[in-house]
C-alpha cells in the first residue's frame, strides 16, 4: 500500500473534530509497534522520523524500505503517512521526497519569518510536483528535542497567516506553549490564542510536544483545530520502563529479542492508548 499524506487524513479530522496521532521512530521496534497499533484500531497514522535521527536510523531510503516492507508484511490496510519530523534544511527536506517519504515538515522556526516563509515556499513547490505534504512551523516549541534545546516563543497570528498565505502548506505547527521532552511542571497551552489561530488560519493544526499533556487538554486542543499531534517521548518512556523492568529481573539472558519484544509491546500499548485519546480509532 502507497504511504498517504496530511492532505488525505488531517481534513477530514479537522472537520469531525478527532486528531491524527504521529509516532517518532527511534529504532526499528517502533515501526512494527506503531503500524500494529493503528492496525488493531483501525485507525489513520503518522509515521515519523525526526530529522536529527535520520542517519542513526539508516538514513532516508533504509526508512522508507523498512517502513514499506513493514506495511506489507503486517498487511497493514489502513491509511500510513511517512513523514519527515524537523526537516534541518530545504535540502534535507528535498531528499526526504525523493527517497519516497510522502510528507515532511520544514522548520524553519528559528529564521525571521520572512526568510521562514522563503524557504518553507521552496519546499512547498518542490512538494507540490510530487504529490507530498507540508507542515512549517511558526514560533518555538519549547524543550529539547533529540539534543537541540529551545525556549518557548508563542506564535502570532499575523504571523501564522502569513506563512499559510504565502506558502501554501498542508499542515501549521503555530508554537502554543508546548514543549517537546518531559515538562517541568503544568503545561500552559495558549487556548484563548489557538482559538484564533484555528479560526482565521483554515489549515489543520500541529501540536507538537503532546507528551505529557494532560487528556483534557489534549482533548480540548483537537476541539480547537489541532488535527496532528506528535508524540516522541511518551513511547521512548514505555519502551526504557520496560528494558529497565527486564533486566531488573537479573536474568543471564543473551537474547535481545527476550528484552526487545516486551519493549515493542509497551511501545504499541501507548500509542493505542493516544489513538482512542486522539478519536481516531475506526477512522481508518
Ligand atoms: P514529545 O517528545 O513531547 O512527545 O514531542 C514529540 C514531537 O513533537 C515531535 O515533533
Amino acid at each position: 500500500m502507497a504511504f498517504v499524506t496530511l492532505k488525505d487524513v488531517l481534513p477530514q479530522a479537522r472537520v469531525e473534530r478527532y486528531g491524527v496521532g504521529q509516532f517518532n521512530i527511534n529504532g526499528i521496534q517502533w515501526i512494527d509497534a506503531i503500524l500494529n497499533a493503528a492496525q488493531d484500531n483501525q485507525s489513520p497514522v503518522i509515521v515519523a522520523a525526526s530529522d536529527r535521527l535520520v542517519d542513526f536510523l539508516g538514513g532516508f531510503e533504509w526508512i522508507v524500505l523498512a517502513l514499506t516492507a513493514a506495511t506489507r508484511r503486517l498487511k497493514i490496510t489502513v491509511p500510513v503517512v511517512l513523514h519527515l519530523d524537523h526537516g534541518q534544511s530545504v535540502a534535507r527536506c528535498l531528499a526526504a521526497i525523493d527517497a519516497g517519504f510522502s510528507s515532511v515538515m520544514f522548520d524553519g522556526s528559528h529564521e525571521p519569518l520572512a526568510e521562514n516563509s522563503r524557504l518553507t515556499k521552496l519546499v512547498t513547490d518542490y512538494a507540490a510536483k510530487r504529490g507530498v505534504s507540508v507542515e512549517a512551523e511558526v514560533g518555538t516549541i519549547g524543550g529539547n528535542e533529540d539534543g537541540l534545546i529551545s525556549g518557548i516563543q508563542y506564535a502570532k497570528l499575523a504571523d501564522c497567516q502569513r506563512l499559510v498565505q504565502e506558502t501554501g502548506i498542508d499542515a501549521l505547527a503555530a508554537a502554543l506553549g508546548s514543549v517537546h521532552g518531559e515538562y517541568v511542571g503544568k503545561p500552559q497551552l495558549g487556548f484563548t490564542e489557538m482559538a484564533e489561530i484555528a479560526e482565521n488560519c483554515q489549515v489543520p493544526l500541529v501540536l507538537h510536544g503532546a507528551s505529557g499533556i494532560p487528556d483534557a487538554d489534549l482533548t480540548k486542543a483537537i476541539q480547537l483545530g489541532h488535527a496532528k499531534i506528535n508524540i516522541n517521548t511518551e513511547t521512548n518512556q514505555a519502551w526504557f520502563q520496560s528494558i529497565r523492568e527486564s533486566l531488573a529481573t537479573g536474568s543471564k539472558n543473551h537474547e535481545p529479542r527476550l528484552v526487545l519484544a516486551p519493549a515493542t509491546a509497551a511501545i504499541s500499548t501507548v500509542v493505542s492508548d493516544k489513538i482512542t485519546l486522539f478519536g481516531s480509532a475506526g477512522k481508518g
